[in-house]
């Protein structure tokens, strides 16, 4: 048998806290059953605890004083490092519902996001990903696509403000802007921010993605690059707020870019759902009923992971929907419990089929409350839903709460 190549490894980045947190795990279990991805695929290694034992090991080696002695304790074998990055990849949609069912709440989202950029560092990206990073590096978006498409949408719109100073800016995202399905939050957002005489503009060919896919790939200097642009991109046109209606793009400008950047951007961060209930112009004291007809339906709402849970945005998406539908039902798995789509961590990409599995079981859940409607408040979580409903022959139907706001006060 050939000798294996070996490959110098070394973790960095880890915080007190988590390296404390990796100590903690009593590997108990009791996260296993919070896990979207070990509820399809009962392989040991999608144990949340488990899925974290080599950075356990990588950390312990480099912290032993044989390593310091020896270095070359510090080389693995590539085949050993390329079966851990496949699993590293490929088994965990970063949704941190573990973080919940941990009873330390031992973060294994953040931590796994450490052992994918250790994996990352050694060159040990999965090749499928690479295609996939290749063309965020060069066109700033995961679609590759030139950055005069994020104004595709727009052309259909009047009077829509792009680059210019205003004091919101609507920030679209990538899925909103180029794709199809996206463009349909996209324009209803548009629309609801002109019905409330808001002075908004977009950043338009301006805008990245919002640095989100570069955590999930494990290069945080690139997610550091994106958070830098497009905050001095939004606070050169003078904004004291944006808005958004992607849960990805909030949970990064708000809560990441802080972090990322090492200061506070100078505008605040609204999620769509949190503007809308303080119009009172569109949605009057949060209750919409007197301006707007009630769609005769029973409709669920599903929490985008991170919007809720990492996001901290939990009622006002609901303020808005009793208002508007003329049944509302929660569905299992609500606020910071709430169930991953499927779609996230790159999971998509690299094992599509488990990725639609756990959408499919989250359409499961609206169904076993009989709903009619599912909404959720990201367009990701709503292609990924969507998809799944198909792939289910479900007859639910799936759609954005901006779109459901503005198809009832008639814009679209
Ligand atoms: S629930 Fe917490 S302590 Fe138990 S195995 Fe999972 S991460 Fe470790
Ligand atoms: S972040 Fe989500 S998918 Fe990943 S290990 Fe935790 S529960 Fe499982």
């Amino acid at each position: 048998m050939q000798p294996q190549p070996l490959i110098p490894i070394s973790i960095s980045g880890l915080t007190a806290t988590q390296l404390i947190q990796l100590e903690t795990c009593v590997k108990c279990g009791a996260c296993a059953h919070a896990c979207p991805v070990y509820n399809e695929d009962k392989h040991s290694f999608a144990i949340p605890a488990l899925k974290l034992s080599e950075l356990r090991d990588i950390v312990n080696r480099a912290n032993s004083i044989l390593s310091i002695l020896f270095p070359r304790r510090m080389l693995v074998a590539r085949g050993k490092l390329e079966k851990i990055a496949k699993e590293a990849y490929g088994r965990c949609t970063l949704c941190g519902r573990c973080w919940v069912g941990c009873v330390f709440n031992i973060d294994n989202r953040e931590l796994r996001e450490v052992l994918r950029s250790t994996l990352y560092r050694a060159n040990l990206l999965p090749e499928p990903l690479m295609k996939f990073a290749s063309a965020l590096r060069e066109a700033r978006n995961p679609l590759g696509l030139e950055a005069k498409r994020r104004l595709n949408w727009v052309n259909k719109l009047k009077e829509v403000k792009v680059g210019e100073e205003a004091s919101t800016v609507y920030f679209v995202g990538c899925q909103s802007s180029l794709t199809e399905d996206g463009e349909g939050i996209a324009t209803a957002t548009a629309t609801l921010l002109s019905l409330s005489r808001e002075d908004w503009a977009i950043l338009g060919e301006q805008e990245w993605c919002c640095g989100n896919p570069w955590i999930a790939i494990g290069d945080f200097e690139q997610a550091r690059r994106h958070a830098l642009h497009n905050t001095l991109a939004i606070e050169a046109l003078r904004a004291k707020r944006v808005i958004t209606s992607c849960a990805c793009c909030y949970q990064l400008l708000k809560w990441k870019y802080p972090q990322l950047i090492g200061r506070q951007p100078r505008f605040e961060v609204l999620h769509t759902s949190e503007y809308l209930s303080q119009r009172t112009s569109i949605i009057p004291h949060g209750n919409p009923v007197p301006l707007y007809k009630r769609l005769d339906v029973r409709a669920t709402y599903h929490d985008p992971c991170l919007l809720a849970r990492l996001g901290g945005v939990v009622e006002e998406p609901r303020r808005i929907i009793r208002g508007l539908v003329k049944e509302f039902i929660e569905m299992p798995e609500n606020r910071i419990d709430t169930y991953c789509c499927g779609g996230g961590g790159l999971l998509k990409e690299l094992e599509r089929d488990l990725s639609v599995k756990i959408g499919i079981r989250r359409i499961k859940h609206a169904e076993s409350v009989k709903a009619e409607l599912l909404l959720t408040a990201c367009p990701f979580c709503k292609a990924n839903l969507a998809e799944a409903a198909a792939k289910a022959g479900s007859s639910i139907r799936v759609l954005d709460l901006a779109e459901l706001v503005a198809r009832q006060a008639g814009l679209t």
